[in-house]
């Protein structure tokens, strides 16, 4: 399987050297040349979640280098599962990606991008440094999943203040090879810092540098398993395909999703799920695209205002406007939020984080207009992340997760930075890696 980027400018790709470069050199997103198509029938009833993943992705590995690999990534990747769980409104599940290390649907793909990339960089002898922009969620992940890898540093950029507190310690309580640095700015900020150090060949050639943000296809393959592997379970248990409501912010998971739909497996509807952050929500009423800055919300990890996966849903469908026509996406506010993490709690029981809880409101107006379809409501971290929003909330404590509760438990640091990709080229020249 070969790569192409999003803007068409740039020569195609192995699996591998998309990989690696993370951005394509032409300032896109790699996607693959064409979508593989699968019949259902190449899974097995009884496969676990690692082994869906390696059957799924084994087309995007052919030909490559890692191709012999893929069933010890996918082992290394998938070790804890993503179960579906039946919710007390009719016809309702939850798909809960957050029994991670860090609690949140993130894991999968830092974990995999990890065990492709420690791989890859076997034999040589050049440190790699991995840039990452993160609202919340991804910074954690692919700390965890690199911290200690030999030969790879990790510099993960943060919004100041603008995460939760467990997630800020999260981010500060690795050491070692990863550095953790808050930054005076919105994630798009970070983001741009990012996107602005990779392109810069100089730097490139004194640093070399890739990325873990869900712009890494590193990331994206690995999301579209648990995607296929309730799909599949519905359609046996119900012969019906999987309609499902993802909490988006960058549109990494959204597209996963909307990638496995593209590969022939059973996925129905898909609809986007956005805090007050409405780029998506705009668009799909009829504006023209149109990137803006993100504003702070409770729902942290989407707080984004230009969707980077944006070019990547434009491709799949041909354009913009046949995007337009396919999708749907809706805006849920700060207030909606709270009132939902707090009803579910009180009548029954359950307790969502507060992006799990934008895509739960998607659906309530959905079965207030009268829809009594069956609906998959995705799951993208715990609540105990998110404790300082939820617990006042529900009014009592909630269990920490094991992984999560030893991370709070180590001591965290996070070093200052100004929102300026200069800054930001100065510190990486500076740092000289391990
Ligand atoms: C990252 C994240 C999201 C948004 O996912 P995207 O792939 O960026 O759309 C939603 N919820 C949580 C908890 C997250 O960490």
């Amino acid at each position: 399987m070969r790569f192409v980027s999003t803007r068409g400018g740039a020569a195609d790709a192995s699996l591998s050297e998309a990989i690696n470069a993370g951005l394509a050199p032409d300032g896109g997103l790699y996607v693959p040349a064409n979508m593989p198509i699968l019949d259902p029938a190449t899974f097995a009833e009884g496969d676990s979640l690692a082994q869906t993943a390696e059957r799924l992705l084994a087309p995007f590995f052919a030909g490559d280098l890692l191709a012999s690999e893929l069933p010890a990534i996918c082992a290394e990747a998938f070790a804890f599962d993503a179960p579906r769980r039946k919710l007390a409104m009719p016809a309702t599940h939850l798909l809960e990606l957050f029994h991670g290390p860090t609690s949140a649907f993130k894991d999968f793909g830092a974990r995999f991008l990890a065990a492709c990339m420690r791989r890859l960089r076997a034999g040589t002898d050049r440190p790699l440094t991995i840039l990452v922009a993160t609202s919340g969620d991804t910074g954690a992940a692919v700390g965890a999943a690199f911290h200690r890898v030999p030969g790879i540093r990790v510099a993960i950029l943060y919004p100041d203040r603008r995460v939760s507190p467990r997630q800020a310690h999260q981010l500060g309580s690795f050491g070692g090879n990863v550095d953790a640095l808050r930054v005076s700015g919105s994630f798009d900020d970070c983001q741009r810092m990012v996107k602005a150090a990779l392109g810069d060949r100089d730097l490139q050639a004194s640093t070399p540098m890739s990325s873990a943000n869900s712009i890494s296809l590193g990331r994206l393959l690995p999301q579209m398993a648990y995607y296929a592997h309730a799909a599949l379970a519905h359609r046996r248990a119900s012969g019906e395909t999987l309609n499902v409501i993802v909490p988006t912010g960058n549109l990494g998971n959204a597209v996963a999703c909307l990638w496995v739909r593209a590969m022939g497996l059973p996925i129905g509807e898909v609809v986007f799920a956005c805090n007050a952050n409405d780029t998506l929500p705009q668009f799909y009423a009829g504006s023209p695209y149109r990137g803006r800055d993100a504003i702070a919300t409770i729902a942290n990890a989407m707080d984004v205002g230009a969707p980077s996966n944006f070019e990547r849903l434009a491709h799949l469908f041909g354009g913009e406007n046949e995007a337009r026509a396919k999708g749907h996406a809706e805006s849920v506010d700060d207030a909606e939020i709270r009132d939902v993490v707090l009803r579910y709690a009180r009548s029954d029981g359950d307790i969502f984080c507060p992006h799990t809880a934008t895509a739960i409101r998607v659906l309530e107006r959905r079965r207030l207009a009268g829809d009594t379809r069956a609906w998959t409501v995705v799951a993208t971290a715990h609540p105990a992340k998110f404790d300082t929003i939820v617990e006042p909330l529900v009014g009592r404590t909630i269990d920490v997760p094991h992984a999560l509760g030893a991370m709070l438990r180590r001591d965290a640091f996070a070093a200052p930075m100004a929102a300026d990709t200069d800054v930001f080229r100065r510190w990486l020249r500076s740092h000289t890696p391990l």
